[in-house]
């Protein structure tokens, strides 16, 4: 079967989507920790597998010999290494035939405060001596897009200067590990996904305003004072801390700019460009 983790997330669903697209539901399995709100994942003819990756024993029964896995990556952050190898280690116990995981753009070389529980989880993979594939996904467009009507109301805010942001939308992202998950030629391989055209905040907020007939000003702010108003918009510190340094460490030296232009070629089509992210964001 090919396995999906975090099947009830935003992206699993979506690669739960695409996957039934291609392949018989019978082949494709969900790992969710709440049933209730997999019903109708169930009701599309996928079997539910119930494990947390912070319970180890809930794990044991999560795979089978042969499987093909996509671990996506957790959403606790500071959590993750521990959960990630429990969900490795498990895998290995059960004999998969290969694990592909949502890493983040750049892989060992990315080197800002976020990347490195992705970087420990691919040690962990390669450890396990398991066949694996790394999806390093670079930004979703929808990070910023899910922020529309603050932007529309206070501006575009960042402290990523000029930096240019390889994003793609979410269905990018999940298309192309639907590619690896069903292709051949993917064992012990690394992608590198970005968007094909990459943008600075002040594009985005320039095709925003264009848009939306609103004029959406965008602001380049020192770290600390994007950490106030993260702070203000009620996230925890040590979030904001990771937000803010992505900005600085990352955005701003280009290292989320991506370009190898492995997305769009994995998926056999160009990826979403932020004009269409940001006028579907705009309908809703
Ligand atoms: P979501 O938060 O929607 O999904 C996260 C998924 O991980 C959920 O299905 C969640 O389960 C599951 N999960 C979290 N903790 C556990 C756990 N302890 N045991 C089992 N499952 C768990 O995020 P997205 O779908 O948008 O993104 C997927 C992942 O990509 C994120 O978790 C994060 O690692 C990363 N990410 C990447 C970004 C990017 O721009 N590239 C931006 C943001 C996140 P449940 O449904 O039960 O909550």
């Amino acid at each position: 079967s090919i396995v999906v983790t975090g099947a009830t997330g935003v992206l699993g669903r979506l690669v739960i989507d695409e996957l039934l697209a291609v392949v018989p539901a019978e082949q494709v399995v969900a790992l969710v920790r709440d049933r209730g709100r997999a019903s109708d994942i169930a009701d599309r003819g996928v079997e539910l597998r119930l494990a947390d990756y912070s319970e180890p024993e809930s794990l044991a029964g999560a795979f089978r010999s042969g499987d093909v896995v996509l671990l996506i990556s957790g959403s606790e952050v500071g959590r993750r290494v521990a959960q990630h190898t429990a969900v490795v280690r498990a895998a290995k116990e059960a004999g998969v035939a290969r694990i592909a995981y949502t890493g983040i753009l750049g892989g060992p070389a990315a080197d800002f405060a976020l990347a490195d529980e992705h970087k420990a989880t691919e040690q962990a993979i390669l450890d396990s001596g398991l066949p694996y594939t790394f999806l390093r996904n670079g930004w979703y467009t929808e990070n910023y897009t899910a922020q529309i009507q603050v932007q529309l109301e206070h501006g575009v805010v960042g402290s990523a200067g000029e930096g240019r942001i390889g994003s793609a939308a979410r269905r990018d992202f999940a298309a192309a590990a639907v590619a690896v998950l069903t292709g051949e030629g993917h064992e012990n391989r690394a992608y590198e996904l970005s968007g094909d055209q990459a943008w600075t905040l002040a594009e985005y907020a320039a095709e925003l305003s264009r848009q939306s007939g609103t004029a959406v000003a965008h602001a380049d702010v020192p770290p600390e004072a994007l950490k106030g108003i993260l702070l203000g918009a009620g996230l925890p510190e040590a979030f904001a801390d990771v937000l803010v340094d992505v900005d600085v460490a990352g955005i701003r030296r280009g290292l989320l700019e991506g370009g190898s232009g492995d997305l769009s070629r994995l998926i056999g089509r160009p990826t979403t460009p932020l004009a269409d992210t940001i006028a579907a964001a705009l309908k809703v």
